[in-house]
């Protein structure tokens, strides 16, 4: 779609439009007409939209994707290639990017971790990639070792392919639980902190055994170094959420890694439909609206990027605390979602409203307003999701609602 911006400009760079008389319109400005927005959708529907101060969650749709990206998919979507061949040539430029053998785009990183451990359960064996995920009898390896801690919804990912967890907590643990059943070793970064073992040790662990590794990192970027860290430190394949902080489709995601569990990845993915994944599918406007949207993040300054968003954090911070009872602070989530993250918290004897009404007041305002928390007597803001100038309006519309039910 063309910006509006876009639009008057292709407008008024047709100088015969005013003048011709009887003659039908030039095709140039038909095509420009034909481009304008004509329907509100969201309207139309009756879909509400909301300024998004809460971050990158997939009930809310996730993140907005920039022009660039846009643009890619668009321009995708109006010529044929193969699925295969726009998959090698990006998963090429991907692999360069990040430092790794190989790479794939994916549905998310979710899909990223079915089809990583699918790869290293079936290698290039078609009868067995027609087999998951139906493991017994297969000669197949069963068995996924993981932390306690880092055993979260998301591994269903990984037993998708037939695979159990088991779960451990020591290296110890670790050593006892390898035996001949073992397909792989993964690693949940965002709760790195809460297991026994940290990255290196698993990495090493994994080849002392020679059992593969992997981690999930869907949400932990930035810091953009990130994307090439667990591929530089040798874990056999690495997945990354694609619709999170770098902003390319929410239905992508990025599979790295070791170039024969990527080979043997994309035997259970689409153009394939013998295979548990075919129905993981992205197309050529995915993978290219993927491609952009990495290339874009990496490039970007992110000192700039950083430094709005605690201009933007600090503008709702200092709004905010003027209301009397009001007691806030800025926090940065170390392992994922790392961005400024403002908590908002009151005395409830002195505003009288809990977060979760908060919450409510602000999505039912007009503009509606999402935003984190919602606990007792506080609420959190994050800007990052935000379009320039909308943390203004949550600064003064969370003020209001506040100032409000003051005791
Ligand atoms: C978001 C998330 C996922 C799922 O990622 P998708 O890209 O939506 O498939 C998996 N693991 C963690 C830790 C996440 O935060």
């Amino acid at each position: 779609m063309l910006s509006r911006r876009k639009l008057i400009k292709r407008l008024s760079s047709v100088p015969v439009l005013g003048g011709l008389v009887g003659g039908g319109l030039p095709l140039v400005a038909t095509e420009a007409l034909a481009a304008a927005p004509k329907r509100d959708l969201f309207k139309e529907l009756g879909v509400r939209t909301f300024i998004n101060a809460a971050g990158t969650l997939t009930y809310m749709t996730g993140s907005l994707m920039p022009d660039e990206v846009l643009e890619a998919i668009n321009y995708g979507a109006k010529e044929f290639c193969l699925l295969d061949e726009i998959q090698d040539k990006v998963g090429e430029k991907i692999a360069q990017m990040v430092h790794s053998e190989a790479a794939v785009v994916t549905s998310g990183a979710f899909s990223g971790m079915t089809l990583g451990l699918a790869g290293i359960l079936t290698g290039m064996d078609l009868k067995k990639v027609e087999q998951l995920p139906h493991l017994a009898g297969t000669g197949m390896k069963t068995e996924v070792i993981c932390q306690k801690a880092h055993d979260i919804v998301y591994n269903h990912a990984l037993t998708n392919t037939g695979c159990k967890i088991i779960p451990v907590e020591t290296a110890e643990e670790v050593e006892k639980a390898i035996n001949e059943r073992t397909a792989l070793m993964h690693f949940l970064h965002i709760e790195a902190d809460k297991g026994k073992i940290m990255h290196e040790e698993w990495v090493a662990l994994g080849k002392k055994h020679n059992i593969p590794t992997s981690i999930d990192i869907a949400a932990d970027v930035p810091p953009v170094e990130n994307l090439w860290r667990f591929n530089d430190m040798g874990f056999s394949f690495v997945v990354i959420s694609g619709g999170k902080a770098m902003r390319g489709p929410q239905s992508a995601g990025l599979l790295m890694g070791k170039k024969d569990i990527i080979s043997a990845a994309r035997l259970h993915m689409p153009p394939r439909g013998f295979n548990i994944g075919r129905g993981m599918k992205v197309n050529k406007e995915e993978i290219l609206g993927m491609y952009v949207a990495l290339e874009r993040f990496i490039n970007q300054d992110h000192d700039k990027v950083w430094k709005s968003w605690e201009d933007g954090v600090a503008h709702v911070e200092n709004t905010v605390k003027a209301v009397n009872g009001v007691e806030t602070n800025v926090h940065v989530p170390p392992l994922g979602n790392h961005t400024p993250t403002l908590r908002i918290a009151w005395d409830p004897a002195k505003l009288r409203i809990t977060g979760k009404e908060l919450q409510e007041a602000l999505r039912k305002g007009d503009p509606s307003i999402e935003v984190g928390g919602g606990g007792p007597s506080n609420i959190s803001v994050t800007v990052w999701m935000m379009k320039p100038g909308q943390e203004k309006i949550v600064a003064k519309r969370i003020k209001e609602e506040l100032s409000k039910v003051a005791a």
